[in-house]
């Protein structure tokens, strides 16, 4: 009974050490694998925490250089290159992304620069290696002569007589009320500008010269038609703001335009003009164009529709 009982019991140890062991086995498998997945996990999850802060200072350098290209990029080529570069951010990893990043802001400075020089005008609202036309610019019958529309070297027409005839009727009428105004500068050749302008660049350099004087083939005196007005024995406002708050400039402001003379840079209008305000030159233009400029107050330039 007892060796039976024995054998039963060595039998059922056997299985039980067999099973256990097998089982064991299969546990320390079982951990081992599932271990190794818990770390892996670990791992990645501490991967996944270190990676997410370097990934967001790289991504917003990036997101603030688009954005600040986007405004800037008219150029389709560039619009391009930056798409082609979120590609290859994309399927690349991590650590390739940084390389994208360096060359981009040098792509950024060189739209910059390419983008820029489309705007001609200078300071002085010149466009600068502009060359003097063949001919001048009629636009509805009116000679226009500014920083955009120049005249030819050649021209050289001499102080225009219908201006002449307006202005000394103007003057006339003056009297009646006065004044005894004069044209103290009306016609001025090309080459006259020439020296003057050259004059001026040398004694006050280029842009303070660009301010106050005209550069040669842009001076409106050429045309004939300009006529810079002061009065007989004031000569200390010829030329000067001062001429404006004068009763006589006051006279010619409000009565130039009945004979067909136009204040050609009247305060305000610097930027449509090119020219500060100049109270003492005035543009003949004609009758009908003067006063309708008087009236609705705008410059020769809006007027001829050129700005
Ligand atoms: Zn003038």
């Amino acid at each position: 009974m007892k060796r039976k009982s024995n054998n039963k019991t060595n039998k059922a140890l056997t299985i039980t050490l067999l099973t256990s062991s097998i089982v064991m086995t299969a546990l320390v498998v079982w951990i081992g694998l599932n271990g190794w997945d818990v770390t892996k996990t670990l791992k990645q999850v501490g991967i996944g925490t270190e990676v997410e802060p370097q990934e967001t200072p790289l991504e917003t350098p990036d997101a603030v250089e688009e954005q600040e290209k986007d405004p800037e990029e008219n150029d389709v080529t560039n619009e391009t290159e930056t798409k082609d570069q979120k590609d290859t951010e994309t399927t690349t990893p991590t650590k390739e992304q940084q390389k994208p990043v360096t060359p981009a802001p040098k792509e950024e400075d060189k739209a910059q620069v390419t983008n820029k020089p489309p705007v001609n005008k200078n300071k002085s609202g010149y466009i600068e290696g502009q060359e003097l036309p063949k001919e001048p610019t009629y636009i509805n019958g009116i000679l226009l002569a500014n920083k955009q529309y120049p005249l030819p070297s050649t021209f050289a027409p001499g102080e225009n007589t219908e201006a002449r005839d307006a202005f000394d009727e103007m003057a006339a009428e003056a009297k009646l009320s006065g004044f005894n105004i004069t044209a103290f500068s009306t016609y001025r050749s090309y080459e006259y500008q020439v020296s003057l302008y050259d004059r001026y660049a040398k004694k006050d350099g280029v842009e303070a010269a660009d301010r106050y004087s005209a550069r040669p083939g842009y001076s409106e005196h050429q045309t004939g038609l300009a006529f810079d007005i002061g009065e007989v024995n004031y000569e200390k406002h010829w030329a000067s703001s001062s001429f404006g708050d004068t009763e006589a400039g006051k006279w010619v402001a409000a009565n130039a335009h009945r004979y067909g003379f136009i204040l050609r840079y009247p305060e305000g209008k610097e930027a449509i003009t090119g020219y500060m305000h100049e109270s003492w030159h005035f543009r003949y233009v004609g009758k009908p164009a003067s006063e309708e400029i008087f009236k609705r107050n705008i410059t020769l330039e809006e007027y001829l529709g050129v700005q």
